[in-house]
């Protein structure tokens, strides 16, 4: 890129000076487009105010999305930023307010550290692929194993599927033949490309109620691994209404791993995961946490809690801060997936709620990371919805698709029936095959496709768009692109 010709501060006003150098129609902003060689687009950087020290200092903050980097800015250079960002009308008056703040000389400065910071980012705009988030080391199977449930939680992926299997049209087990070809199957697809695999057969229903079925595949799971040389896990999703001392040893025994979902604070969680009988699930749960996350074994007493954080309740804050507080030393909080009708789901009107209490929370981590308070730890995981984007900026990786889905990590019907993952089952458009006969390339690559961020209309110009990966693709179980 050259370097624009070196502003002429001198006998001049700043206000003269910046029409001068801004012509009457954003100049900057032109000149940048008008390079057809430059890599560099205004659309990619966004500016931030520090929140922590925001009253003092004024600390201004560039990003610079291709590039996954930022950069601290003094007062004047951001003000040179927001002119190049600004219309036409805002830049009048950001001229006027500038020149009152600004002598010509210290624009003049500004100007120069704006111009090499653009030269430096534009050589560094294609990052080398080592900037890439690497793929995790893993497959994944996320089987619904039973339609089984002792909870009627409002928002469950399952809702329909129970009800279809309660009215004897489908089955509420998945067969053990086929629960064992999926783990065969995945098996098959990952080793040499993984270091380990994770099943999850405990989707769709509540582990517990078909534990002799759990055990046989457990077993399968330890076969599997033996004769491919690869460790597979078995995970346990449970609504950890009925544990008992004897599942808690038997956990134990054979390593097997266990995320409970819990909502937070009790009359949050009461509110959406009640018992079949109407009465909150929060008191059976919480008198088996100690036994839980006291226990001996590291794989025990890690075990995560996972929230669902709904449009009734949108604030994820205090949802963390009471889970840390009962012990948890992993916390996932999602947003709900549910149909956007539904009066707890993300949709048009609620979106502004989350984006707020989201913001929130993310100052209470920044105090959190100021303090040494050690809560943060617990909370900014990479499983966790908004832990991975932090932790992507802190690394400064990008991640050019949503996820694993489709790729490393699959989701298998109590039919057998292959899927994206587990929010696509039963979905007729995104079955991928079956894991008896396998899947269907094309079916896969237009999916993988249509998963690419770059690919995507809404997320190709966001500001954001390699750290949040881009959303989904359209789901009716889900609010357009989360
Ligand atoms: S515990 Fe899980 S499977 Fe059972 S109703 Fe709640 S969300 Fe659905
Ligand atoms: S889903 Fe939204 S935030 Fe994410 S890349 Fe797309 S437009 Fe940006």
């Amino acid at each position: 890129m050259q370097a624009l010709s070196n502003p002429k501060p001198n006998n001049i006003s700043s206000k003269s000076y910046l029409y001068k150098l801004l012509g009457k129609r954003h100049l900057l902003w032109l000149w940048y487009q008008s390079k057809r060689e430059c890599v560099i687009s205004l659309k990619d950087f966004r500016l931030f105010t520090s929140p922590i020290k925001k009253e003092e200092e004024n600390e201004v903050f560039l990003w610079h999305a291709p590039s996954c980097r930022y950069t601290r800015l003094t007062p004047p250079d951001a003000w040179i930023f927001r002119l190049a960002m600004s219309d036409e009308k805002e830049a009048k008056s950001l001229i006027e307010e500038l020149s009152l703040h600004y002598t010509t000389a210290e624009l003049a400065a500004a100007f120069q550290r704006h111009t090499i910071l653009m030269n430096k980012l534009e050589a560094i705009s294609t990052p080398p692929p080592s900037t890439m988030e690497p793929p995790p080391q893993k497959g994944e199977m996320l089987m619904f194993g039973n339609l089984l449930c002792n909870l009627k939680c409002a928002y469950c992926l399952s809702r329909d599927a129970r009800e279809e299997a309660d009215k004897g049209k489908a089955p509420k087990l998945m067969p053990l033949e086929t629960a064992r070809q999926s783990v065969r199957f995945i098996a098959e697809k990952m080793t040499g490309k993984a270091e380990h695999i994770y099943i999850n057969f405990t989707l769709g229903g509540e582990p517990l109620l078909s534990f002799d079925r759990y055990r046989l595949l457990r077993d399968y799971c330890s076969e599997v691994s033996d004769e491919f040389g690869i460790p597979v896990t078995l995970n346990m999703n449970t609504n950890g209404t009925a544990f008992t001392d004897g599942f808690i040893d038997y956990c134990e025994q054979n390593g097997v791993t266990m995320a409970i979902s819990i909502d937070g604070p009790q009359e949050i969680h009461d509110a959406m995961r009640p018992f079949q009988s109407g009465r909150g699930s929060y008191d059976a749960i919480v008198k088996n946490l100690p036994r839980i996350l006291n226990s001996g074994h590291p794989d025990i007493n890690n075990t995560a809690a996972g929230a669902v954080l709904t449009a009734l309740n949108p604030y994820p804050k205090p949802v963390y801060q009471h889970l840390i507080e009962l012990g948890f030393r992993h916390v996932v909080v999602t947003p709900v997936r549910d149909d956007p009708d539904r009066e707890w789901s993300l949709n048009e009107k609620t979106t502004k709620a989350f984006q707020d209490s989201y913001t929130e929370y993310a100052e209470w981590l920044l105090e959190c990371l100021v303090n040494e308070d050690d809560r943060i730890y617990a909370a900014v995981i990479e499983h966790d919805f908004f832990g991975r984007y932090l932790i992507r900026v802190l690394r400064g990786t990008k991640q050019p698709y949503r996820c694993e889905a489709g790729r490393t990590t699959f989701g298998v019907g109590i039919d057998g029936g292959l899927y994206p993952c587990d929010s696509f089952v039963k979905l007729p458009q995104y079955r991928l095959g079956d894991v008896f006969n396998g899947i269907y390339k094309e079916k896969q690559s237009a999916f993988l496709k249509d998963t690419m961020t770059d690919e995507k209309p809404v997320c190709r110009d966001c500001w954001a768009r390699y750290q949040c990966g881009g959303g989904g693709p359209p789901n009716p179980k889900g609010f357009k692109n989360l």
